[in-house]
């Protein structure tokens, strides 16, 4: 670990203009991602700007019936913060599923945003990583890519988003607010009113139910009338360098009955552009069963409990 300054702000107009002083310099918040990235040397700031203190901590309603969700919210107060739980389930759901009750503890909103890819090769400075290192190539594409990209990679990087919280705001068609300056901070995260309270799940696939990122996640969340879908919004974790959503698999869902054949058509449709590398292929079909599995824990109402993970 290298030899770094510590500096507090003491408000966000500090912050930004602290940042912009020193083009090496980086914000902590909870650390739970820096602080490792800064162990194995791939991240070397010259000075931290802790921001941990700001008032960027309250949850508080928008005028559209939203609500506005401060950057330094933990992640473990934001999933058991009642209007969360009642409001937005999935939302809750989906931080639950993700690393464990210390990691929550600590981690904030805005740094589960911006949390850096969990491929291997990007923690391991001894290999070439594009990301790490643009122009040095990627190992992984050739290398082991079991928990890399199906959809959305390009020729220079395969790595997958990790959040498990960001696939629902995806799909919640959350607005990220930042403070623009000539460097930004993330200051809130706006949910809009419509919170799909009856038919959600954030159903996590992957190698160990402990604690482990997802191969393939699925939020799901449907507005039913009867048995006829009204609205459906459908988003995917761990297999893009983004939470992925495809309005043509929603739409395809609009209006059509409740039942397996839909859900098939839109995971064909949300997958018709997959492609697998040597060690991922696997991740294609699993994703399509997730779909189709999670759209009807949504519709029965019956989603996806993070207390008991076994898969219903
Ligand atoms: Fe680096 Fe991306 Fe390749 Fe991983 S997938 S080695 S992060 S360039």
């Amino acid at each position: 670990m290298i030899d770094f300054q510590y500096a507090r702000a003491n408000d966000v107009a500090d912050a930004v203009r602290q940042m912009a002083a020193d083009p090496t310099a980086k914000f902590i918040a909870g650390g739970t991602n820096l602080i490792d990235l800064m162990k194995e040397d791939v991240e070397r700031p010259s000075r931290l700007i802790d921001i941990s203190r700001l008032p960027l901590k309250t949850i508080e309603e928008t005028a559209d019936g939203g609500l506005r969700i401060g950057a330094l919210e933990p992640n473990s107060d934001l999933a058991y913060h009642p209007a969360i739980e009642q409001r937005y389930p999935m939302l809750s759901c989906a931080i639950l599923a993700g690393a464990s009750q210390q990691l929550r503890n600590m981690a904030s909103t805005g740094g589960n945003l911006l949390q850096r890819t969990r491929c291997y090769y990007f923690y391991d400075i001894a290999t070439p990583c594009n990301k790490r290192e643009p122009g040095s190539g990627c190992a992984a594409i050739k290398g082991r890519n079991r928990i890399h990209a199906i959809l959305g990679a390009s020729k220079a990087c395969i790595a997958t988003h990790p959040s498990d919280m960001c696939v629902a705001l995806a799909a919640l068609d959350a607005k990220v607010h930042v403070n623009l300056h000539r460097d930004e901070i993330v200051t809130a995260v706006e949910l809009p009113a419509r919170g799909f309270a009856s038919n959600y799940t954030y159903l996590k696939l992957r190698d160990r139910l402990s604690y482990a990122f997802a191969l393939v996640s699925i939020a799901a969340a449907l507005e039913l009338e009867g048995s006829t879908i009204k609205e459906a919004r459908l988003a995917l974790g761990g297999v893009a360098h983004k939470p992925w959503r495809d309005t043509a698999a929603e739409a395809a869902l609009r209006g059509q009955a409740a039942e397996q054949a839909a859900f098939m058509h839109a995971a064909d449709l949300m997958l018709r552009d997959a492609r697998g590398y040597a060690h991922n292929s696997f991740k294609i079909e699993l994703a399509r069963r997730g779909i189709v599995r999670a759209l009807t824990q949504a519709a029965r109402g019956t989603p996806q409990s993070q207390a008991n993970k076994n898969i219903l």
